[in-house]
């Protein structure tokens, strides 16, 4: 067995909730720096390629389809009719292409702050930005919270925030000001999605996501956890906001219809999901 800390391994090291995690690489094929991040790209052994944001792991070949689906269509089929879509963050484009699937959406804005990561995605990661192409899709370079502090009033349907943890340039993406830019953004039927870290390592972020989201106006909010193996703990989540009204009922039958285009999310999948495992119902 070889050692952890030989070159043989790349290992995410957590310090602040004392667990690491580790992938068995084959070689590091590439580290570029942007003016806002560090990213490089591994080959592994066993997950294809791995990109890495400033130490930690965002996406691998292998298994990036739980969250890129569980980002997307849980509240693209929550909301009626989503037909304006937003993506803050998400520069690899796998929920990009989540959200083109859906037949509805007629114009989806992905907004991240780093060209570059679009970019080494194109390299990588090709099937990711397969429907980079498509007439709907607008790729944009720019901070998300400036766009969203500019978007017009009532416009969009949703909004989905796949940024980079709460350090650096997605840190304002996870306060008061930011959520109140998407509230007044979006439609009344809209729906927020945000990345909510692990429901294990980081229950007071999500507690206070939601408090936030719920005092700046949102009227309901619900967080859904789901596996993501090369995520610290194992275990990942989103956070979903509704404008208006109350989670419950979601497109069940054009769920199970859809479920066909993928590989983890279905109409149980959806269901299970709003069913808070005890232990988190007992801390959020
Ligand atoms: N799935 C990942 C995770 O949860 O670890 C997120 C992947 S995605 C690559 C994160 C993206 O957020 C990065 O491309 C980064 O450039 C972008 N990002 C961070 N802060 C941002 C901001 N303020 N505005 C727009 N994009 C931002």
């Amino acid at each position: 067995m070889s050692d952890l800390s030989s070159p043989n391994w790349f290992t995410e090291q957590c310090e602040n909730t004392g667990l690491a995690l580790s992938l068995r690489i084959k070689h590091k094929v590439v580290e570029k720096h942007s003016r806002f991040q560090k990213i490089e790209i591994y080959e592994t052994t066993d997950f294809g390629y791995l990109m890495v944001i400033d130490g930690c792991t965002m996406v691998s070949t292998r298994e990036n389809f739980l969250y890129h689906e569980m980002m997307a269509h849980p509240a693209l089929f929550t909301h009626p009719n989503p037909q304006n879509v937003v993506i803050i963050g998400g520069g690899d484009c796998g929920t990009l292409r989540e959200v083109l699937k859906h037949d509805s959406v007629n114009a989806v804005h992905q907004v991240d702050i780093d060209a570059l990561v679009t970019q080494m995605a194109q390299t990588y990661f090709p099937e990711l930005c397969e429907r980079n192409q498509d007439p709907r899709a607008h790729l944009i370079y720019d901070d998300g919270i400036e766009f969203m502090h500019k978007t017009l009033p009532e416009s969009l349907d949703i909004i989905i925030v796949d940024s980079t943890d709460p350090i650096g340039p997605g840190e304002g993406l996870f306060n008061r000001a930011f959520y109140t830019s998407c509230l007044n953004a979006l439609r009344t039927d809209g729906i927020l999605v945000q990345q909510s870290e692990s429901p294990i390592l980081h229950q007071k972020l999500i507690k206070e996501m939601r408090q936030a989201m719920l005092e700046v106006g949102f009227s309901d909010v619900q967080t859904i956890p789901f596996p993501q193996p090369i995520y610290p703990s194992g275990y990942w989540s989103c956070t979903l906001a509704r404008k208006d009204g109350e989670f419950g009922e979601f497109r069940q039958s054009d769920a199970e219809t859809f479920s066909k285009q993928t590989e983890y999310y279905n109409e149980a999948i959806h269901q299970a999901g709003m069913r808070l495992p005890s232990f988190l119902k007992k801390v959020l």
